[in-house]
């Protein structure tokens, strides 16, 4: 059994904000912005490919009901989805949690928020890439699906 702040920390109980059979939802206690949620699988499995469809079905049906709850209870006026799958991708639990950011225009409490500043190069340009590397590029993974 491995270590899981998710399944084994008993004030996330607290924080707990929906629950369906085979997924929950509750407040991160580390926002970005208040309002922070993190929906997860009840099941103890770390990425994405290990969830099956029925719990990739819970999860949404719970990024749903929060996403509205969040547009009337912070006026959300957008929404940051996000999940990092994997050690490398920086996940630090090892547990699944598809990360739910309600963003209103302007939102306080939050620092120069730009996904792109830590997803791509951070303090560089993102240079554009030439047609005929990115044709390349698309080959190689056309060439790799199943
Ligand atoms: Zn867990």
């Amino acid at each position: 059994m491995k270590n899981c702040a998710f399944c084994e920390l008993p004030e996330i109980k607290d924080r707990e904000i929906m629950q369906n059979k085979l997924a929950r939802a509750f407040l991160t206690n580390k926002p970005i912005v208040p309002g922070h949620v993190l929906v997860i699988p009840v099941r103890c499995v770390t990425k994405y490919e290990d969830l099956n469809n029925k719990e990739r079905e819970a999860i949404e049906e719970l990024r749903n009901e929060i996403m509205g709850s969040l547009k009337k209870s912070f006026g959300a006026e957008g929404f940051n989805f996000s999940w990092n799958d994997g050690e490398y991708a920086g996940q630090t639990v090892a547990h699944f949690h598809l990360h739910i950011i309600p963003r209103t225009k302007g939102d306080t409490g939050i620092y120069n928020y730009e996904p792109r500043q830590f997803l791509y190069r951070p303090s560089t340009e993102r240079a554009q890439a030439s047609e005929k590397e990115l044709i390349e590029i698309t080959n190689i993974i056309r060439s790799n699906l199943s």
